[in-house]
């Protein structure tokens, strides 16, 4: 069966963190993003989510946080993202050596990885993410106070899961989302999109290890993007015909049309719609400035205001 779908990349990667303000004094003045949403967790609404990406938020450049004060830290395991992997301009990988140096971000020294520069790093949660020099593709990255456009992150660069075995996992990639394999490396298996922002999902199959226990620093879930709900409503009437694979249904995010399903490799799957985006309730000079509420928790924001932690 050829793939009825556009492969379009990803959409978002939501985490867990512990300390907000230190979460969003990282992810915007350490690593240069743009807060380009502050809001809850719909889900539980005495939660922050906070959603970081370029200056408007384009679906492949967004890494959203569910901060909890006190979380206990996760640990990386079978069924969990593994990495999650920003851009940047190739040669800017010394520049960012050197920034985590002076900072004192934990990294390691860079690596060549399916041939391209790769710099680990963590954040303050022990979350593993890398920097990955690329051919510059005009992105249109965030000008960040600290981090000057020549060097800044563009986007996604695309995620790594730890698997205890890749094969369901890389069908539904191929079939559902549009992937192609395109190379492999010990036991990595790289699969790219056309979409140039999260391009790229790497299977890593371990066989039997630990799986992955939630906590802070721990990947909830990743989104692919669909460009709207007939592509959505179509992604999901394949996995379930082909995949026998179910998932929820469609939950309004306010900013993207959602649904959600655990893959065969036990990762929680999403799939995002690119409308309406995140000016949809503010606009895009003022993104992140304050605190946006759906309509229906709007009634409660000065009980949610007062349980909300301070951010800097
Ligand atoms: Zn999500």
């Amino acid at each position: 069966m050829s793939p009825v779908i556009a492969a379009n990349g990803l959409h978002h990667v939501t985490a867990y963190a512990a300390d907000a303000a230190r979460n969003l004094d990282f992810y915007t003045r350490v690593l240069g993003l743009r807060l380009v949403k502050r809001t809850v967790n719909f889900d539980d609404p005495g939660t922050y989510h906070l959603y970081y990406g370029d200056g408007v938020g384009t679906p492949g450049t967004v890494l959203t946080f569910f901060p909890i004060a006190h979380a206990a830290p996760g640990r990386v395991g079978i069924g969990e993202t593994q990495e999650t992997a920003f851009r940047i301009p190739r040669g800017s990988i010394g520049w960012w050596a050197h920034r985590l140096v002076a900072l004192g971000v934990p990294h390691e020294a860079p690596v060549s990885v399916f041939g391209e520069t790769t710099l680990r790093l963590r954040d303050p949660d022990g979350m593993m993410l890398a920097l990955v020099g690329v051919e510059d593709e005009g992105g249109d990255a965030w000008t960040g106070a600290e981090v000057p456009a020549e060097h800044a992150i563009t986007g996604f660069h695309g995620v790594t899961l730890l698997l205890a075995e890749a094969d369901a996992t890389a069908r539904i990639l191929a079939d559902v989302f549009g992937y192609a394999e395109t190379g492999r490396e010990g036991s990595a298996i790289r699969f790219a999109a056309g979409a140039a922002l999260g391009r790229f999902v790497t299977l890593r199959a371990v066989g039997g290890f630990l799986r992955g226990r939630p906590g802070a620093g721990s990947v909830h879930h990743i989104a692919f993007r669909a460009a709207d709900d007939a592509a959505q409503a179509a992604m999901v009437a394949r996995l379930e015909t082909a995949h026998g694979v179910r998932v929820t249904e469609q939950r309004d995010r306010n900013y993207f049309r959602s649904v959600y399903f655990r893959e065969p490799g036990g990762v929680l799957f999403e799939i995002a719609t690119d409308a309406p985006g995140f000016a949809v309730d503010e606009p895009v000079e003022a993104l992140g400035h304050a605190l946006m509420l759906p309509p229906g928790l709007e009634a409660h924001r000065t009980r949610i205001e007062a349980v909300l932690p301070a951010l800097a």
